[in-house]
């Protein structure tokens, strides 16, 4: 068998026959990884944390992220690409999430601001007024090297996964805007000029359903700091994001929507990024079988290549199933949020089908690229422990794709949750069912119903069980549909 399909990002989607909309601007994207991207990353990475310089020499804060003038030559190049104008420009997302791919394969932190920034843009433009976006969306979509970033955060120092426990942010508002005061403990991106973040009106409930979203800039409108990063993390990998901790101190704010959607719209905002998490896993999985390969097929052992013994032959040929099933999971929650992005609440069934097809990507791609990570660096033998070689650095960027964005148990229990209320599991039924064999379909329906007939306990003991059996059928069906070639967009 050849691998050399797995060489290259867009020679893999060719493969899977995924046709590509502006395919010469999405090879001409990858040719400037190989030529200069991939030399900018690695050095990035190895450097490892960037500096704050918190104040001028004046004693002025002014929260300034020091990088190398290489680290801007390769953030700006993505955003020209295509990251975040595309969606605007073609009405769809789907070449936003192909430069995602892209990107991952190369650079998965990298992805991160690409991904924030697109899912800052989405909410601003569905539920910003107009004036609103006349000023903040229309920097962000600029096509040369001066576009805006955007940034996500909600997570704070007590947790991410219970946001409506843990969100002490508070805000009041004063004329035609409000004033945020609290900390954000995980804030990918900092120096962002704008952030979507989550945040309690101070007359709201407790709970989740008292969360807002709000649009937070960088500079207040008189132009001095509208928020301060107390500190960088220092993260085993995605290195070529910075992630620090942000203060809001009275900080500018604009509310998105009506208060009381904030919820939806935090989901919203956490399922954008977590497609956008799929589709990174994916990539990073195809890079660890490419180096894999590449190092198996020349390394002898006993007299032949590493790759012509029948067990490493066997596990080869096993990753290359596996990756095509994680990428039909992946790129089906693409193909859904195509269909739905633009939808506001009350939300369709088409949606809690992307919600929970969603979730079974995330959880899926994210374990199966930190187990691929994992053997490939046991197939490069020591060489693939040490801290020259790149198999040691997709193994850390793994590590972190299965956190970020919620660990498996939020995507297994968000799962459960959609299925218990909105019965998103009968809808996948249909959705799949012209690809399942019927009698495995059936099995699995009774499965499920008799599942969700267990008290609730029972039940969350045992999701993890379910889900993985979920998102197995699923992502087979789905290949069957790619492989049929129905899949290609
Ligand atoms: C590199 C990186 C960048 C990040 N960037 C951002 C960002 O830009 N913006 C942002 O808002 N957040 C960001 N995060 C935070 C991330 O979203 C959180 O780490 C994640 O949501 C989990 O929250 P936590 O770390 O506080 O863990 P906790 O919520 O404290 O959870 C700890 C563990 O308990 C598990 N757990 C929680 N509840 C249950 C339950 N009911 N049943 C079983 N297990 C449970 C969790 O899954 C997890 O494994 C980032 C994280 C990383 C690693």
């Amino acid at each position: 068998m050849s691998y050399a399909s797995v060489n290259t990002a867009v020679g893999f989607l060719k493969h899977l026959q995924v046709s590509i909309q502006q395919e010469p601007r999405l090879r001409d994207y990858e040719a400037w990884w190989t030529s200069q991207g991939d030399a900018i990353s690695e050095s990035i990475d190895r450097a490892g944390t960037p500096w704050l310089r918190m104040f001028d020499q004046w004693g002025q804060r002014i929260d300034e992220i020091l990088y190398p003038p290489e680290y801007w030559t390769m953030l700006k190049r993505g955003y020209r690409a295509g990251a975040v104008w595309s969606c605007f420009e073609d009405k769809s997302p789907l070449s936003s999430y192909l430069i995602g791919y892209v990107t991952a394969f190369h650079d998965p932190g990298l992805y991160c601001p690409y991904t924030v920034s697109l899912s800052t843009a989405i909410p601003l433009s569905k539920y910003g007024t107009p004036e609103l976006r006349a000023r903040f969306l229309e920097p962000m979509l600029r096509r040369d090297d001066s576009a805006w970033q955007g940034a996500t955060w909600m997570t704070e120092a007590k947790g991410g996964s219970d946001l409506g426990a843990n969100v002490e942010t508070t805000a009041r508002p004063i004329g035609d805007r409000w004033l945020l005061t609290g900390e954000k403990y995980f804030a990918s991106n900092a120096g962002a000029e704008l952030a979507v973040v989550a945040a309690r009106p101070e007359t709201a409930p407790p709970g989740v359903r008292g969360l807002a979203l709000f649009l937070l800039p960088k500079y207040k409108s008189d132009g001095t700091l509208n928020y301060y990063i107390r500190r960088m993390k220092n993260k085993i990998g995605t290195r070529s994001v910075p992630t620090g901790e942000v203060e809001l101190k009275g900080s500018e704010a604009f509310l998105l929507g009506k208060a009381e959607w904030g919820i939806y719209l935090i989901l919203e905002v956490l399922n954008l990024s977590r497609v956008a998490n799929s589709v990174g896993s994916v990539a990073l999985t195809q890079r660890a079988i490419s180096e894999a390969w590449t190092f198996a097929s020349q390394r002898v052992a006993f007299g032949r290549t590493i790759s012509d013994h029948p067990l490493l032959k066997k596990q080869f040929e096993d990753r290359w199933a596996g990756l095509k099933l994680a990428f039909a999971l992946a790129w089906e929650s693409v193909q859904l949020l195509d269909e739905v992005w633009q939808e506001i609440p009350p939300l369709s069934d088409r949606h809690h089908l992307f919600r929970l097809v969603t979730h079974l990507a995330k959880y899926w791609t994210a374990e199966f690229a930190a187990q691929t990570a994992k053997w490939e660096m046991e197939v490069h033998g020591g060489m693939g422990t040490l801290a020259e070689y790149s198999a040691e650095r997709w193994f850390r960027e793994a590590m972190i794709l299965a956190v970020w964005e919620g660990p498996a148990h939020r995507q297994i229990l968000d799962g459960l949750e959609v299925m218990q209320r909105k019965h998103a599991h009968r809808l996948l039924w249909k959705h799949l069912e012209k690809w399942a064999e019927g009698r495995e379909l059936k099995e699995i329906q009774e499965h499920v119903e008799q599942y969700l007939a267990l008290e609730p306990a029972r039940q969350e003991a045992d999701a993890e069980i379910l889900f993985r059996h979920l998102a197995r059928f699923a992502g087979q069906c789905l290949l069957k549909k790619y492989e049929s070639g129905e899949g290609s967009i």
